[in-house]
């Protein structure tokens, strides 16, 4: 089981064991609201249990999916799809260690000018 929570703890949740891949993405709209790239790590939308979200609020940011964060603290928490199964956990937000490990690199061609990606794992243009 995994566990997460926001910078000042107004949102707390755990979620089941991860159903894909974790992904680096570098898209347009991951760097905006993280200010880099963002981590992320796939389970069971009816996994995820809420200690606490109060604070938690969606944000629409395409036709597509919703971005969870904390209103109080600003931490990006959560992208989830309209459809499918899945909601993505940003993995910065994950209490203690996960287990996990990063398996490829998602949305390279939208990838900041101002750094480059080391290390060997897959790199798609686009999503996996
Ligand atoms: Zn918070």
């Amino acid at each position: 089981m995994l566990r997460g929570s926001c910078l000042c703890g107004a949102v707390a949740y755990t979620a089941g064991v991860p159903t894909g891949m974790a992904i680096a993405c570098h898209c347009d709209e991951c760097r905006r609201q993280s200010g880099h790239h963002f981590a992320a790590v796939p389970v069971a939308k009816r996994s995820l249990r809420f200690q606490r979200q109060e604070t938690l609020r969606w944000y629409r940011a395409s036709d597509i999916g919703k971005r969870g964060f904390c209103c109080a603290c600003g931490s990006t928490l959560f992208w989830r799809g309209d459809e499918g199964a899945h909601v993505h956990l940003l993995m910065g937000a994950l209490d203690g260690a996960t287990g996990l490990h990063l398996g490829a690199h998602v949305w390279v061609r939208e990838r900041g000018d101002y750094y480059q990606i080391g290390g060997d794992l897959p790199q798609f243009q686009e999503g996996e």
